[in-house]
């Protein structure tokens, strides 16, 4: 590692997406801004991407931004959801360590500097890690726990239990993740991927400071299954196994009728086999063909390349 430069400041940016977030915006800039600024030998930048909120976010963050050069807003053309408006702000972040951060206050600022001093040990990435999430309401928690198993035995690129997406990231990291040109994006996914030098601190997460959640178990459920799919092929490939179990089964069935036909006769009932197998096997291939259509809408998505997210503006102090 190149010693440091023991005058040389360094620049942290923190990015935060708001989506309908007017509650909290405030108080978000009242306590990131005192943690940060006593942040030793370090400036920082506070990138806030608004996610096409419907609500009066956006005034909350020009009036953060002309009250402090250090607030940078960008604002998107419509609601792309939370991976995008976060890509939108790391792709924007100037920092030598980047922190993705929500708007909601549940990830405590107070980690911050912990995470700098790791950092400063010659970590690239630093994960928030949550030692418990009492917060959450215990069918979240649940739900979450069961994801992170599926995924991790289903995926070659294992996602850390229970770190969002909270970290702090290198410039080097940073800079690989922006080399990443997938269109859909799970970020937890692609944090891991890119892998680096990682380390973790431990964090409570707090309940949210105003507002309400915009993650419905709808949406946790799509998000769930992105991130499965970005990231793993075993859905596709286990109909093979699946077909070959049950055609096997099929054989060895029909080699048992074959007998007991030759050695009993013909006798007619079997309507109860019939449509037993003709349902299963029915309801086989819908599921298979349900997979298959996952992964082709994704590809479709994928194969028209539309960016990322659109940026309507850019505020930054100097031109308000
Ligand atoms: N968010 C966003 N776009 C969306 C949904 C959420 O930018 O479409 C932001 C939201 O404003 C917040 C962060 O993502 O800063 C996390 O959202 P939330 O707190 O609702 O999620 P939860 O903590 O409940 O999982
Ligand atoms: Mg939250």
């Amino acid at each position: 590692m190149i010693p440091r430069n023991p005058d040389a400041k360094d620049l942290i940016s923190l990015v935060v997406p708001f989506y309908n977030e007017s509650e909290v915006a405030d108080e978000f800039f009242r306590e990131v801004s005192l943690v940060l600024r006593n942040i030793a030998q370090a400036d920082y930048e506070i990138v806030c991407v608004n996610d096409g909120s419907t609500d009066a976010t956006l005034d909350h963050l020009l009036a953060a931004c002309a009250a402090d050069p250090r607030v940078k807003v960008i604002d998107l053309s419509r609601n792309f959801g939370k991976e995008a408006a976060m890509t939108a702000g790391i792709d924007a972040a100037m920092g030598d360590a980047v922190i993705p951060f929500d708007a909601d206050l549940q990830d405590p600022p107070e980690a911050i500097p912990a995470m700098i001093e790791k950092w400063r040990e010659g970590f690239d990435v630093v994960l928030g890690k949550r030692a418990e999430r009492q917060t959450d309401t215990y069918a979240k928690r649940s739900t979450a726990a069961l994801f992170y198993r599926v995924h991790n035995a289903i995926s070659d690129i294992k996602i850390p239990v229970n770190a969002g997406d909270f970290r702090l990231m290198s410039r080097s990291a940073v800079d690989a993740l922006k080399q990443l040109p997938e269109n859909r994006r799970f970020m937890k996914g692609l944090f891991a991927w890119i892998g680096f030098r990682t380390t973790e601190i431990e964090y409570s997460r707090r309940p949210r400071a105003a507002g309400k959640t915009k993650f419905s178990g709808w949406k946790l459920w799509n998000f769930a299954l992105e991130g499965m799919t970005s990231f793993s092929t075993l859905p596709l490939r286990i109909w093979t196994y699946v077909g070959g179990v049950i055609a096997a089964f099929a054989m060895l069935y029909s080699a048992y009728l074959i007998l007991r036909t030759l050695i009993r006769g013909v006798d007619i009932p079997g309507y109860a086999s019939i449509i037993t197998a003709v349902l299963f096997l029915g309801g086989v291939q819908l599921i298979g063909i349900g997979v298959i259509g996952e992964y082709i809408g994704r590809m479709y998505v994928e194969a028209k390349r539309r960016p990322v997210y659109i940026i309507r503006k850019i505020y930054q102090k100097d031109d308000l």
